[in-house]
């Protein structure tokens, strides 16, 4: 749909300008297309529009739509991960972004065996310490998993994954972001070899002040595609 490809177009221009107004560069900030419960041509229309980077939060749906993601795109794992899925989610994704128990680190290192390099992985952190949400809720914990995963001969820590709780209210939304950036920034101080680089936060209802406390990663379904069907 020409009209769709539009509209991502200047959502990708808009937030360029976030950047540039936040002093950030660009290129720091990528756009993840999140295509769960929309089909093959949302994610055609994404790609035409430049985006080389998916996410879908359920493997069955993803495995689902596999033939649609083209060749040179990324698809990433944003959601929760059953353990005894690990084999199938390291066949299907290049990074998991909800690397959020410690058993799961566990899994995917047998699911991935003696395969070539690493797995590229985030370290979900539940910062707003709702119920509903998964991921590790306190530094100790954080940094008992990085602990883990430093010493990982399957697994690559590239960062950390958060999500905001769902509210209008900025100053909330503020201090999760700001929180990961500033956790991120201690743990890169208490694990210097480890790569920890990428915070991927921000959807669409959050993602200008995801952009002004340092994401690197907007994950944005509605705002590029409009409402999921229920
Ligand atoms: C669905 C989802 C998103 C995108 O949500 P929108 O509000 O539609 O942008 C981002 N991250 C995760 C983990 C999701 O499950």
């Amino acid at each position: 749909m020409r009209e769709r490809e539009e509209h991502i177009r200047r959502i990708l221009d808009e937030v360029r300008e976030r950047c540039v107004k936040a002093g950030r560069r660009p290129e720091e900030v990528r756009v993840m297309a999140v295509t769960k419960l929309h089909g093959p041509e949302a994610i055609a229309d994404a790609y035409r529009a430049g985006i080389r980077l998916f996410g879908e939060n359920r493997l069955q749906e993803a495995a689902s739509k596999r033939e649609a993601f083209p060749p040179d795109a990324e698809l990433h794992l944003i959601g929760h991960l059953q353990r005894n899925k690990a084999r199938k989610a390291v066949e299907l994704f290049s990074c998991i972004h909800s690397v959020d128990r410690i058993p799961l680190i566990e899994a995917l290192e047998k699911a991935w065996g003696d395969r070539e390099g690493r797995l590229p992985v985030l370290v979900e952190v539940n910062l707003s310490g709702e119920e509903t949400k998964y991921g590790f809720r306190t530094e100790e914990e954080v940094a008992q998993a990085l602990e883990r995963l430093a010493a990982s001969p399957a697994l690559e820590v590239r960062g950390f994954m958060t999500m905001a709780p769902y509210t209008d209210d900025e100053r909330v939304i503020r201090a999760v972001f700001g929180g990961l950036r500033e956790l991120a920034s201690r743990m890169q101080k208490a694990f210097p070899s480890l790569p920890l680089a990428e915070l991927s936060m921000g959807m669409s209802n959050d993602y200008p002040i995801a952009i002004e406390e340092g994401s690197t990663i907007l994950r944005l379904g509605t705002v590029l595609f409009g409402e999921r069907a229920p």
